[in-house]
């Protein structure tokens, strides 16, 4: 399997409709990658400029940022073209690797808008390289790939801001991640969301994360047993409700039970918008202390407490 680095840049002009944004919010640009070999080393460069067709200015900030000649960007391929070349070059056993997590999903945006075959009919697992450093050097919040490159202290020899530079400054990054974590702190991307009932586990060392199918409302994720049911962590059995979901549907919900095997089991539920439009859930489920699940119930018992004083 081979490691696919890559980095996208990507064009919103000012003052564009809320219509257009609708449509496509970012139109890729220019498409940068590095691919790794299963030993993490260099094998391949890649680097293509796309002429936008979508909209029909840039960004001033964006032409700073990259540094754009004038008339750089007519230059480029039309980005069905970009597109397919890049996913030919990729070739089919890899692996994507992104700084962040926002690349895989506008380049399945982009090829979606021009009507592309889909990488993927479901989430899309990946390296986000940024959220495996954090775990790596343990600092809370999102460290800049330029802050990376400078505490590495990996040698600056391409400017960064172009596609292929940062693609290639998270392959130096890539490459330090030790192997437990780069086995274990993967990612998702839910530009298509699971079409099983019950949904997509995701293992992840702070716990386990499903992620359900889309539904059209709040309402339809919270009366589907399948998606409210507890379960485990660890043996993924479905367990009887000791303290029943509270809070609030569009921030988050709690529920706590027993598993006989594990002990106490805390879940929250999130529902967010689906990319394509629709919610889902996200759940996180996880053994907890006596002390959490104590807690945890007396949030409950507060809660319904307040639910009933503003009924009355
Ligand atoms: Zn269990």
């Amino acid at each position: 399997m081979d490691y696919i680095v890559f980095d996208l840049e990507w064009n919103q002009p000012e003052g564009v409709s809320e219509e257009q944004k609708k449509i496509l919010p970012f139109e890729i640009i220019e498409i940068g990658a590095v691919k790794l070999n299963s030993e993490r080393n260099l094998v391949s460069k890649y680097n293509r400029l796309i002429k936008p067709q979508f909209y029909d200015r840039i960004n001033r900030r964006i032409v700073k940022m990259l540094a754009l000649k004038p008339g750089e960007l007519d230059r480029g391929m039309n980005f069905e073209d970009a597109a397919g070349d890049f996913l030919r070059w990729c070739g089919k056993d890899v692996r994507f690797c992104t700084w962040g997590n926002q690349d895989l999903m506008e380049l399945q945006r982009n090829m979606a808008y021009y009507g592309m075959e889909a990488l993927s009919d479901r989430p899309l697992k990946y390296i986000d390289v940024q959220k495996q450093y954090s775990r790596l050097r343990s600092k809370g919040g999102q460290i800049s790939l330029e802050n990376a490159v400078t505490a590495e202290n990996i040698i600056r020899d391409v400017p960064f801001h172009r596609a292929y530079s940062d693609a290639y400054y998270t392959s130096k990054i890539l490459k330090i991640i030790p192997e437990d974590i780069l086995e274990s702190v993967y990612s998702y991307d839910l530009y298509h969301l699971p079409e099983e009932a019950r949904g997509l586990k995701l293992d992840d060392k702070a716990g386990n994360i499903w992620y359900s199918p889309a539904y059209e409302t709040k309402e339809d994720i919270l009366n589907t047993p399948g998606i409210m049911t507890i379960r485990c962590p660890l043996c993924t059995k479905a367990l009887k409700r000791r303290i029943g979901w509270f809070g609030n549907p569009g921030k988050v919900m709690h529920a706590a039970a027993v598993c006989p095997e594990h002990g106490h089991v805390g879940v929250g539920l999130k529902i967010k918008n689906g990319e394509q439009g629709g919610v889902y859930a996200e759940i996180h489920s996880s053994v907890i202390t006596k002390e959490e699940f104590a807690s945890l119930k007396e949030k409950h018992r507060k809660s319904t407490a307040a639910a009933g004083r503003s009924e009355s």
